[in-house]
C-alpha cells in the first residue's frame, strides 16, 4: 500500500500562479540574509548580530513565519513578513512506501525562460539506527548514464543553493525533525535516534560536480553548527567522476566521497558511465589516492551497480578488488533499480551473493544495499520520470492509493 499524503497537484496542475511570489530567506547563505536586513534599513553596526538572530531561527529551530521571532522587534518583524517569506520548495506529491521510505516531488519557482516550472525529487530513508536524506542536486543530468533514468532525460538546469538546501528543511518539517517537534502521525517509520535526518547523501537527480558552488554553498549552510548541525563526516558526495573537481570538493567542502564505478575495465565503463570516456578508470583512481582527508577512517564509497551478465562475474569481483588496492574504500554492491524501458537486468541473488562473498574475503565488508521504496518509485536511479508517470495517473485518484 502506498499512503499519499499530498496531492497538490490536483489542486494546481499548471502550475500557472501568477501572483509574484516573496523572496524566501530558506536556504540563505549569512551573506544574503546580510543583505536582506540592509535592504529593510538595519544599520550597519547591527547586522552581524540580526543575522545570527535570523540564521539560528530559520537553521536551529525551523521556524516558518517571521512573526515566531519571539527576539526580534515587531517593527522588524513585520518589515520582513512584508518583503520576504520562509517558504520551502512546493510539495506536488508525498509519499510514504511502507517500509517508511518517504519520496516528496517538489516544484521549483519557475525561472523567466522556463516554459515550465521545474520538478526534483527528494527521499528520506530511515532505518532502525539513522535516518538518510537523499537530495538532488540538478534538475534531470547532463550525463547519460545508459542503466540510470535520471539520466535519460535532458538537463533542465542547476538547483540554486537555497533550493538545494531547501529540500533539507522542507524533509525536516515534514517528518517533524526540529527541536520540540511531533513525529507525523501516519504509520511511517521513523529511526530510533534523537535526530531524524543523520545522514544527508548527494545521490538524488543530477551530478553534484557539474553544478559545484551551488553544491558548495548549500553544505556550507548544512553543515554550520550553529543552525542545521549536519556533521561533513556524514554528508556524502557521489559523482560518476568528475575528475578535475573531485580533490577541489574534498578541499573546500571536506565531505565524505562515493564514486560511482559499476565497471572494471574501461571499454566497459565507457559504455555504462560515458564520462569515463573523458576521465578514464586510472585518472579516476588517482584523484581518489588524494583525496583530502583520506584515512582508513574515513574511507571512500565505491558504488558498483549490479547488472545481470554485464558486470556481475567472479571475475569482475576480483579485479574489483585488485583495481582499489590500496584505497582507504568501501563498497557498495547496488541491486539494479529497473526502470520501464531500461535495457539492463538485476543480476540474480546468488550471483550478487558469490560477487559480494569475493570482495568480503578480500576484506572490504561491502553491504548490498538493500533497495528501499519501490512501491513508491524511490530507490536509486529511478528518481522524477518515474514519478512524472506516476503522477499523471494519480491526479485524479483518491488521496489513499494501492500499490504493489
Ligand atoms: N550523479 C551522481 C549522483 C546521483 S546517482 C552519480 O552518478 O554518482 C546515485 C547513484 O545511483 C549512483 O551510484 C548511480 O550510478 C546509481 N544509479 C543510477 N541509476 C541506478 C539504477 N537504475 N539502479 C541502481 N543504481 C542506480
Ligand atoms: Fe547523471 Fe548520476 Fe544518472 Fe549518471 S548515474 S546519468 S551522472 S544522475
Amino acid at each position: 500500500m502506498v499512503l499519499i499524503l499530498n496531492n497538490l497537484q490536483a489542486c494546481d496542475a499548471t502550475g500557472a500562479d501568477e501572483t509574484v511570489a516573496l523572496p524566501t530567506l530558506a536556504g540563505a547563505s549569512h551573506a544574503e540574509l546580510i543583505e536582506a536586513l540592509g535592504s529593510l534599513g538595519v544599520p550597519n553596526r547591527q547586522l552581524r548580530m540580526r543575522s545570527s538572530q535570523l540564521w539560528s531561527w530559520i537553521y536551529a529551530r525551523g521556524i516558518s513565519a517571521f512573526a515566531e521571532m519571539t527576539d526580534v522587534s515587531k517593527d522588524l518583524r513585520a518589515k520582513l513578513t512584508e518583503a520576504f517569506s520562509l517558504e520551502r520548495p512546493q510539495i506536488v506529491t508525498e509519499q510514504v512506501s511502507q517500509d517508511g521510505t518517504r519520496k516528496w516531488l517538489l516544484r521549483l519557482p519557475k525561472r523567466g525562460d522556463e516554459a515550465e516550472a521545474p520538478e526534483v525529487e527528494t527521499v528520506y530513508i530511515p532505518e532502525a539506527d539513522r535516518g538518510t536524506l537523499c537530495i538532488s542536486s540538478q534538475v534531470g543530468c547532463t550525463l547519460t548514464c545508459t542503466f540510470c533514468h535520471t539520466g535519460t532525460q535532458r538537463l533542465v538546469r542547476n538547483l540554486t543553493h537555497g533550493e538545494i538546501v531547501g529540500q533539507i528543511l522542507l524533509a525536516r518539517d515534514r517528518i517533524g525533525d526540529w527541536p520540540g517537534a511531533e513525529a507525523p502521525q501516519d504509520g511511517g517509520l521513523l529511526p530510533d535516534s534523537e535526530r531524524k535526518i543523520t545522514n544527508i547523501v548527494l545521490m538524488g537527480m543530477g551530478e553534484p560536480l557539474y553544478n559545484f558552488e551551488n553544491v558548495r554553498q548549500a553544505i556550507e549552510i548544512a553543515a554550520d553548527s550553529g543552525g542545521l548541525a549536519h556533521s561533513r563526516r556524514r554528508i556524502t558526495l557521489s559523482t560518476s567522476g568528475v575528475v578535475p573537481e573531485i580533490g577541489r570538493w574534498g578541499a573546500e567542502a571536506g565531505t565524505m566521497l562515493a564514486i560511482s564505478l559499476h565497471a572494471v575495465n574501461d571499454e566497459l565503463r565507457d559504455e555504462l558511465v560515458p564520462i569515463n570516456r573523458k576521465y578514464p578508470i586510472k585518472d579516476l583512481l588517482e584523484a581518489c589516492r588524494n583525496y583530502p582527508g583520506l584515512t582508513n577512517a574515513r574511507r571512500i564509497t565505491f558504488e558498483y551497480v549490479m547488472l545481470k551478465g554485464v558486470n556481475d562475474s567472479p571475475g569482475d569481483a576480483r579485479a574489483l578488488v585488485k583495481l582499489l588496492a590500496g584505497i582507504p574504500a568501501k563498497i557498495n554492491l547496488i541491486p539494479f533499480n529497473a526502470w520501464p524501458g531500461a535495457a539492463y537486468e538485476c543480476s540474480d541473488w546468488e550471483q550478487i551473493e558469490r560477487f559480494a562473498e569475493i570482495v568480503n574475503k578480500a576484506g572490504y565488508a561491502s553491504p548490498v544495499r538493500t533497495p528501499r521504496g519501490r512501491d513508491i518509485l524511490a530507490a536509486c536511479g529511478q528518481l522524477k520520470s518515474a514519478s512524472v508517470k506516476l503522477r499523471a495517473s494519480e491526479r485524479t485518484k483518491a488521496t489513499i492509493s494501492s500499490g504493489d
